[in-house]
Parts: C-alpha cells; sequence; structure tokens
C-alpha cells in the first residue's frame, strides 16, 4: 500500500471524524439549536486538522440539515428540522457498524415500524402507489430471473409501503434505517432460495394493501420480518465469522 493511500485514508477519517464529533456535541446538548459555529480557522486549530477538512465536514452537516449557512452572519447548528433530526438518529444508529448488536437492534426498529407501516398503508395508499407497488414486485422478480438478489427492488418495495403512509416523518426514519440494512441484506440475499421467498412474501403484503385489508398487512409484514429476513441477520454473523470464501 502506497504512502499516498494512507494518507488519503487518513485525511478522509479525518473529515469524518470532526462530522461525528458534532454530532456527539449536538447529541449531549453541548450545541444547541441556534450556536453560532467558530470560524473555519478557530475550528481547523480545534480539532487540529486542515482548513480544508473543516469545509468538507461543513459542508456535510450542511447536507444533512445541521448547520445552515446564513450569508454575512456565519454558520448556526440546526437541529429543527425533520432533515436534521432524522440524520442524528441515523448517525446514532449506524456508530458502531458492523456490529452484530447493532444489526439487530435496528432490525429490531423495523420490526416494530413496519407492520403498523405495512396496515396504515392499506388503508392510506392511494392506486397509483398500490400500482407503483406491484411494478416494483415485477421489477424484483425480473431482477431475480437475471440471477441478481433483487435487494434494489425489495428496499424499493419497503420504502413505497412507508411513502403510501403518507407521513413525511416515518417515511424520514424508514429512509435511515433501510440506508443502514441494505448492504447487509445485498449480502444475505445471496443465500439461495431467499430472494424468491422474500418476493412470494412481499406478493401476500401486497395482496393485503389491495384488499385494503389493514390487519392482514399488519400480520404479513410481520411474517416477512419474523420469518422470511430475521435469516439475514445470523447469515450475516456466520458469514463474518467465515470471512466469506467466494462473492
Ligand atoms: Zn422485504
Amino acid at each position: 500500500m502506497s504512502m499516498v493511500t494512507i494518507d488519503t485514508k487518513a485525511g478522509r477519517r479525518r473529515y469524518e471524524d470532526i462530522v461525528q464529533e458534532f454530532h456527539a456535541l449536538i447529541r449531549n446538548g453541548d450545541l444547541e439549536h441556534g450556536a453560532r459555529l467558530p470560524s473555519e480557522r478557530a475550528l481547523a486549530e480545534q480539532f487540529k486538522v486542515s482548513r480544508s477538512s473543516v469545509r468538507e465536514a461543513i459542508r456535510s452537516l450542511e447536507l444533512q440539515g445541521l448547520v445552515v449557512t446564513k450569508r454575512g452572519s456565519g454558520t448556526f447548528i440546526n437541529t429543527e428540522d425533520l432533515d436534521s433530526i432524522v440524520a442524528l438518529l441515523a448517525s446514532t444508529l449506524s456508530s458502531g457498524p458492523g456490529s452484530p448488536d447493532t444489526l439487530d437492534d435496528i432490525f429490531e426498529v423495523r420490526h416494530v415500524l413496519e407492520p403498523q407501516i405495512s396496515a396504515m398503508a392499506a388503508l392510506r395508499a392511494s392506486p397509483e402507489e398500490i400500482e407503483g407497488m406491484a411494478q416494483i414486485l415485477e421489477e424484483q422478480e425480473r431482477q431475480i430471473a437475471d440471477g441478481q438478489t433483487g435487494v434494489d427492488a425489495d428496499t424499493a418495495f419497503h420504502f413505497s409501503l412507508a411513502t403510501a403512509t403518507h407521513n413525511a416523518a416515518l417515511v424520514k426514519v424508514v429512509s435511515a434505517v433501510e440506508d443502514i440494512l441494505r448492504r447487509s441484506r445485498n449480502q444475505a440475499l445471496q443465500t439461495p432460495g431467499r430472494p424468491l421467498r422474500s418476493l412470494a412474501s412481499h406478493r401476500r403484503i401486497l395482496e393485503s394493501i389491495k384488499n385494503r385489508d389493514s390487519e392482514g398487512a399488519l400480520r404479513s409484514m410481520d411474517h416477512h420480518l419474523a420469518v422470511v429476513e430475521p435469516a439475514e441477520i445470523s447469515s450475516i454473523q456466520s458469514s463474518a465469522i467465515n470471512a466469506q470464501p467466494e462473492g
């Protein structure tokens, strides 16, 4: 490995460290909504990094909605938007990446939320949204027939249910959790038979939603998460231990 690669990695870690440090300061209440950030130069000195790392960190915080720059008056902490609340939630959930405990915990969050989301979607989804869900499942079938895992369609299906609740906060929370689970799910869906079982299970959920059967939608999502998907978690754990001989 060349020196350049090592330096680049260290540089990237440094800017991500600053972002995480800000997350922690905000979570702990050390930085409150409306607090004004020190100058770029002062922050660079405080964190002992280059000004360009500070700039990159602030840009990243800005994209997360956690800071707002006001021309001429400075950069301020913002924790009152839905976007910033979700960014903090996601950073809390993803701290300790790759830890099986964390994945189990996140999976539990899904299991608390998604059956209820499914029930709400059965009552609130528009005909167009239901048509969109059917198309996603057709796409999932195509992806599987092509020998793919179908993870993109799988993620899209769960997201379409959240969207159909017409509750913006639920949509954001689910997307934060999905982002974290997506990668591991892709790996787990490579277990033979799992993609097709997942598709069949999605079809039962959609059937209930089409019938406006909220209790059925709740039960089939619960089954999906209790029987079809949890094996993914243990397969992630064992593949981590066995270091995956092949892709
Ligand atoms: Zn699924």
